[in-house]
């Protein structure tokens, strides 16, 4: 397709990610930090320099030069000074016009300044009249001397102290000699001396300005230099401090996205700062701990066999890991509208933070009705079923959701009434034993559905009783817990007389019926704590626990009666009547072994419908043939 497109001139997907790639460089906010810092420094470092240079350097050339014009022009004054003197010699005659001229020539020739520097003097009609180095010019007419621009140098001179009566001029005239031919830029200063129509002038020291100059720009260059280096180098170090450190939390996130966060080599970033890359390491290391913790709970509950090893463990880590006091752990049974405490085992009704309505009414518990986590803490008396209302004692409550159902509710209780309670800590804690909570949620649903579907392949589904297996799956244990309370089991082998004449007579309907109201009556005989196991069609075989030998016979008799006396409803028919008969023997009275016994009481049984049916027969030793077993 993009081939396509590309054949027909369009821009294939490729070069659009590949232009966007470079544009997305382009833009500076998605460069590497490591490549952003010191790009900062170096623009930092680009931007003095370029102030240093466009402006800096140039207002210091100017300060200087304004300087040695100033010095200059004063220095011409103190000679113009020189002048006036001779001028005023002449006016009150102490000297002719020609001895002023010439003696204040002599002196301007001898005057020098910043060791060398000296002053010319040329008339109004530009001729030289006084030159301390170049006298051969003097007497000569300067008019057509030009710097090497054209530019009439003498006549400017002239032109400007005659207009101004003193200035500067800006020229690049290579002074009077061949010799020098600079072509730098020159600035003299001019003063006009109208009573002898001379014009005397000075040079400004061109060169001490470039001097100060130069050294200031190799100052400011090596300057720049040396801060270009540190800079770059520590904003380099930073940069790299802060992506290596960053690149583990990355890193981490990324295994931690993938499922990995919880391995061996999880990452852990060295706190070297108390910057926010610090916290950020702090915090990081926190979220990989608690990761890790998390991870490791679940690993650990996944091996667990029950979801009351679960209970057990989630509130260790309440109460050992997380310092909450108290926990109290319910399970929610939906379909019977109940709810009861599984952890701690030995929680009595008695020591319920709330109403034991709760236990009856799920509905009433606050947090399993609304789903939502319930805080005393946050909203004073917010659950109407809680006991403590006018006593300072909390309570958050968190109920255990999944897939749209609550399974059960975690209640912590903290009491306010000794030391304060910490309330920022405690919400923490609680946020913490959530995520504990919602790990465990998974685990404890499947360890219940498990449960759940066992218990179902252990039950008969037609009358709600044990069935074949359940006895064959616990017979073990009923006889090695019965040995150690040194007591004895009755086994009673159970069977309808004649009940195939029911199918026969009235369907199969009505023959279910009946074998359900037998059940009932049979397990609404015997007390809780015995067991009715169908056995079989219509076999039932009640397992009576801890019985003396001398009860048997008669509990066998009462369930007889129970029978003998019922009436089975049959629709639209008279209610039938039926009869059952009851084989009894004894474990371990009459045999060190359940199975044998049980075959023991199957005897009996056979003997009960040998003898005429309806009645209880217990075994004994005369009735077995062992070579017939
Ligand atoms: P006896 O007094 O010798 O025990 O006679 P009986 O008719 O009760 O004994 P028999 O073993 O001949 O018949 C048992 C019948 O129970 C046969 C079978 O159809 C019926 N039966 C077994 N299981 C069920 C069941 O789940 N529902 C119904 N309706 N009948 C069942
Ligand atoms: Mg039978
Ligand atoms: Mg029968």
């Amino acid at each position: 397709m993009a081939e396509a497109c590309n054949k027909s001139g369009m821009v294939t997907y490729r070069q659009r990610q590949e232009a966007r790639g470079i544009m997305r460089f382009l833009l500076i906010h998605n460069w590497p930090i490591k490549v952003k810092i010191p790009f900062l420094s170096f623009l930092g470092v680009s931007l003095i320099l370029m102030v240093t240079f466009v402006w800096f350097l140039p207002f210091i050339e100017s300060k200087v030069t304004e300087g040695e014009e100033k010095s200059t022009m004063q220095t011409v004054d103190v000679a113009y000074g020189v002048l006036e003197h001779f001028y005023h010699l002449e006016l009150t005659g102490v000297y002719t016009k020609e001895q002023a001229l010439k003696e204040a020539k002599v002196v301007i020739n001898r005057l020098r300044y910043r060791d060398s520097e000296y002053f010319w003097i040329v008339d109004d009609t530009h001729k030289m009249v006084m030159h301390p180095k170049y006298s051969n010019l003097e007497g000569k007419n300067l008019s057509d001397v030009a710097d090497v621009n054209g530019f009439m140098v003498f006549k400017e001179f002239v032109l400007v102290a005659k207009d101004q009566g003193g200035g500067f001029v800006e020229h690049n005239f290579s002074q009077f000699s061949d010799l020098d031919d600079s072509q730098s830029k020159k600035i003299t200063y001019v003063k006009y001396f109208k009573p002898w129509g001379w014009i005397i002038g000075s040079e400004i020291d061109n060169g001490e300005i470039e001097r100060v100059v130069t050294g200031l720009r190799l100052i400011t260059i090596a300057m720049a230099a040396f801060f270009a280096v540190v800079t770059m180098l520590m904003a380099f170090l930073i940069g790299r401090s802060i992506t290596k450190r960053l690149v583990k939390v990355i890193t981490g996130l990324k295994e931690v996205a993938q499922g990995r966060g919880d391995s061996d080599q999880a990452q852990c970033i060295a706190i070297t700062s108390s910057d926010e890359i610090g916290t950020l390491s702090f915090e990081f290391n926190a979220l990989m701990d608690s990761i890790s913790d998390l991870s490791c709970f679940r690993k650990v509950i996944e091996e667990d066999q029950t979801s009351s090893e679960v209970y057990s463990r989630l509130w260790d880590v309440f109460v050992e890991g997380l310092g909450l006091k108290n926990p109290v752990i319910y399970e929610v049974d939906e379909a019977q509208n109940v709810m009861r405490v599984v952890y701690p085992m030995n929680f009595q009704e008695e020591d319920l933070h709330c109403s034991p309505d709760i236990l009856d009414q799920c509905g009433l518990c606050k947090a399993k009705r609304t789903g939502h986590p319930i805080s005393s803490l946050s909203f004073h008396k917010v659950c109407k079923q809680f006991l403590h209302i006018d006593v300072p004692i909390e309570h958050v409550c968190i109920p255990m959701a999944i897939g749209g159902g609550i399974i059960g509710v975690v209640q912590f209780i903290f009491d306010d009434r000794g030391n304060k309670i910490d309330r920022e800590e405690i919400a923490i804690q609680v946020d913490k034993a959530s995520q504990f909570i919602k790990e465990a949620l998974p685990v404890v649903e499947t360890k219940r559905l498990t449960a759940s579907l066992r218990a179902s392949t252990l039950v008969d589904p037609m009358t709600g009783l044990h069935n074949r297996r359940f006895l064959q799956e616990c017979a073990n244990n009923l006889c090695s817990g019965s040995k150690r309370r040194g007591k004895q089991i009755g086994l009673l082998m159970c069977d309808l007389d004649f009940f195939k004449q029911v199918n026969d007579t009235y369907g199969h309907d009505v023959g279910d019926e009946v074998l359900k109201k037998t059940a009932d009556i049979l397990r609404d005989t015997v007390r809780q704590s015995d067991l009715v196991v169908r056995f079989g069609g219509e076999e039932f075989i009640i397992i009576l626990i801890d019985v003396e030998s001398d009860e048997v016979m008669g509990l066998a008799e009462k369930l007889r009666k129970h029978v003998e006396a019922a009436e089975f409803p049959v629709p639209g028919k008279p209610p039938i009547k039926k009869t059952i008969s009851i084989g009894i023997s004894i474990y371990p009275e009459d045999e060190d072994g359940f199975w044998k016994t049980l075959k023991y009481a199957d005897v009996a049984l056979y003997k009960a419908k040998e003898s005429g049916r309806n009645r209880s027969i217990k075994f004994s030793k005369d009735m077995w043939d062992e070579s017939e077993y």
